[in-house]
């Protein structure tokens, strides 16, 4: 038994499965899906409602995401908000106090004199643009969420309220496929390490062009997740992830 790749096609690893959560990263294109058997659906249901659609094979509802589906109108919403931000929090707290106090003293006329002066006032300017990145990447995470709707034709991204790059409005008639992606983000700490982690994206592929629609998440689940409702209500057709019997 070979499983492929329902993206690129090329067969799967070992290693790409994740059998204990019914999912494949695939290691030469980086999408990510589910894996058949959690993915078969009973021959849908003549007297199908939104409401017992819900039922059949779903990935659920991850926290920190709402969905609301009346039939004319899909509603997903991400809440940006994680514990981790209070730690954010406290550290711009501090880096900006630090920056009020070194400019209050040079308007207080405490600065040194000259050429002096002129230093004590720059030096700070990149640490100033690194606060005020820094505080407003913080609030936004604490009151932003990224709003993906369905209605009257239109996929549209909305992040907000404070204003965030990344919105998004698509025709539906042009997205040919929903799929996820993982994307693997390496950072390097002070002293040097790098750490990677795995990042998901959902993607649409619009006449042949891929648009981004949700980047950042840390769960597979997650993306999962939006692919899977957006597709139902969409009518798109998962790509299947085909077994195939293979002679070795
Ligand atoms: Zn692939």
């Amino acid at each position: 038994m070979q499983l492929k790749c329902g993206q690129c096609g090329a067969p799967f690893r070992e290693a790409d499965l994740q059998l204990d959560r019914s999912i494949a990263v695939c290691s030469a294109c980086g999408s990510v899906q589910r894996l058949a058997g959690s993915t078969t659906v009973a021959a849908p249901d003549v007297s199908e409602t939104p409401a017992n659609r819900k039922s059949q094979g779903d990935v659920p509802v991850p926290d920190r995401f709402t969905v609301e589906d009346n039939g004319q109108e899909l509603i997903i919403r991400q809440r940006w908000f994680q514990w981790g931000l209070l730690f954010l929090l406290f550290f711009a707290i501090a880096w900006d106090s630090f920056l009020v106090g070194w400019y209050s003293m040079f308007a207080g006329g405490g600065g040194p004199p000259g050429v002096f002066g002129i230093v004590f006032f720059v030096f700070p300017i990149a640490h100033v643009a690194v606060g005020v990145g820094l505080t407003y990447f913080v609030l936004a995470g604490f009151f932003n969420s990224t709003v993906i709707r369905v209605a009257e034709g239109v996929l549209s991204v909305r992040h907000g309220p404070l204003p965030w790059r990344g919105n998004l409005d698509l025709p539906i008639d042009g997205i040919e496929q929903i799929y996820c992606q993982n994307k693997l983000r390496t950072s390097r700490d002070d002293d040097g390490r790098t750490t990677t982690s795995m990042q998901y994206e959902v993607h649409a592929v619009v006449e042949g062009q891929k648009r981004k629609l949700l980047g950042g998440l840390h769960e597979a689940d997650h993306a999962l997740f939006v692919e899977q409702r957006l597709e139902r209500f969409l009518n798109l057709e998962d790509r299947p992830v085909v077994g195939e019997m293979t002679v070795t």
